[in-house]
């Protein structure tokens, strides 16, 4: 098999083929640094580090651009609003941009360019565009005249007459026709601005990613991504303002994420349903955040709710459990992950990054190698045979983004975490623990039942192993 992807322009899975054999240039829209991220930017954000890890571990090269719009009427509004710079505000953003983002162990794109270091190319665009015919200047604004532009609609399958029965028509609006879109916006008193052919101004949003897309990878480039909610009008005036500058399409692929919902609504800030990735990571370990992000392919919903994460916690312990306890009776023992498990896992890439799919694999090698653990315990084990499995463990899991920690100091925060919240003294639990070895050691069994019965009471799993005797909190 070879990967295939799914292209939100024709609607289906294609073969893909990259422009230059092996090089692979991948545009995603990033955010308008206005405010904290919310747990829908987690998602894109988490979903296109898995696409950037996935298109390596199948052997391209790739330049990833991600972007920041740093000019913006969010932007303009929210520092009026507090009383403070653009900048200010923007550079505020942009370093808690990074901390949520490290916290959920993304890898940093190639280029993550700044819009507003990109004016002049943006200037160049527009100037084309309307040496074209295809923008217009108005009052000081330059506007993208939709009409000019045959294809418009054919990403998101929109009726370009539809549109413009249902668009309504701003008083005072110096646009020709309501479709059209603000290229160059003149500047209002006390607001960011630059010199211009068309007057003091800013950019309009969509050209900024024109500019830095063309700029960066080139006329046409592989891939371009984002949130579902930019298919229409972000993406669709993209196509147009570059296809219409150029005359070639600016992509070749457009990849989109689904949507988050929380408790089976849409978030919204009205609803009050809505939460930043500080928020959720306050709450849950990141890369558990990362797991159930994950589990559902990136094209389809995803619902957001405490119970879910608490399950991914759960899940992440396991692997990392298995991982700490494979280390261990490995010994240092070494070998290559076996090749069935890594062509299943490929697979599950190769299909439109099914990143369900490939943590099914992952879950089929965790319980592969627990019970080669098992065997090993009991002297009928194969070492080469587990640590291909661990081997397999750690591959699956760099591209899923965990292990980022050692597992025993994972297990051992976590641990710790689990007690705290259940209100358990971690120093009772390992006095009992004695305790009830050294009944054990006496063969009065009676009473190390009855001590494993007293921390069962209190959410206290014990596992017993010839190594000793490991804990872990299964109430939360
Ligand atoms: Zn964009």
């Amino acid at each position: 098999m070879s990967l295939r992807i799914y292209n939100t322009l024709t609607g289906k899975k294609e073969d893909f083929r990259p422009i230059r054999d092996g090089q692979v240039n991948m545009y995603v829209c990033g955010v308008t640094v206005y405010d904290r991220c919310h747990i829908g930017h987690a998602r894109a954000g988490v979903v296109f580090d898995f696409v950037f890890r996935s298109l390596a571990y199948l052997g391209h090269r790739v330049t990833y651009v991600r972007n920041f719009t740093d000019v913006d009427d969010k932007i303009i509004a929210r520092a009026a609003e507090r009383g403070i710079s653009c900048d200010a505000l923007v550079d505020e953003n942009i370093k808690a941009f990074y901390e949520d983002m490290d916290s959920l162990f993304l890898k940093r794109p190639t280029h993550e360019p700044r819009a507003t270091q990109f004016i002049p190319q943006m200037q160049e665009l527009i100037h084309a565009l309307i040496a074209k015919g295809m923008a217009y200047e108005a009052e000081g604004d330059v506007f993208f005249a939709v009409d000019r532009f045959a294809e418009y609609g054919k990403l998101s399958k929109r009726n370009v007459d539809e549109l413009e029965s249902g668009a309504r028509v701003a008083v005072n609006d110096a646009k020709n026709n309501p479709l059209d879109f603000a290229l160059w916006k003149s500047a209002k008193p006390g607001e960011p601005k630059w010199p211009s052919p068309w007057g003091e101004g800013r950019p309009g949003w969509h050209i900024e990613c024109s500019a830095m897309g063309r700029e960066l990878l080139g006329e046409t480039f592989d891939i371009h991504g984002g949130g579902k909610d930019l298919v229409f009008p972000h993406h669709e005036n993209e196509i147009a303002q570059s296809q219409g500058a150029s005359g070639k399409p600016p992509a070749n692929w457009w990849m989109h994420n689904g949507f988050v919902n929380i408790n089976k609504e849409k978030m919204s800030k009205s609803l009050g349903n809505f939460f930043t990735i500080r928020d959720v990571t306050a709450k849950f370990d990141p890369e558990a955040v990362r797991l159930y992000l994950l589990s559902t392919h990136y094209r389809s919903p995803i619902d957001f709710a405490d119970a879910y994460l608490a399950e991914a916690e759960n899940h992440l312990d396991r692997l990392y459990a298995t991982a700490h306890r494979a280390e261990k009776l490995l010994a240092g023992e070494t070998a290559d992950a076996p090749g069935d498990l890594r062509q299943k896992f490929r697979e599950a890439l190769e299909d439109d990054f099914n990143s369900a799919t490939a943590m099914a694999t992952l879950n089929e090698t965790v319980n592969a190698a627990n019970a080669q653990c098992d065997l090993i315990e009991r002297k009928k084990g194969d070492r080469k045979l587990l640590a291909g499995l661990h081997a397999a463990l750690r591959e699956m899991g760099d591209v899923l983004g965990i292990f980022n920690r050692p597992a025993a100091e994972y297990l051992l925060e976590s641990r710790r975490k689990r007690a705290s919240s259940a209100g358990i003294g971690e120093q009772e639990v390992e006095t009992l623990i004695q305790k009830r070895l050294a009944a054990r050691a006496e063969k009065n069994f009676a009473e190390a039942d009855r001590i494993r019965n007293e921390l069962a009471q209190k959410g206290v799993e014990l596992k017993d192993s010839p190594t000793g005797t490991d804990w872990i909190i299964t109430a939360k």
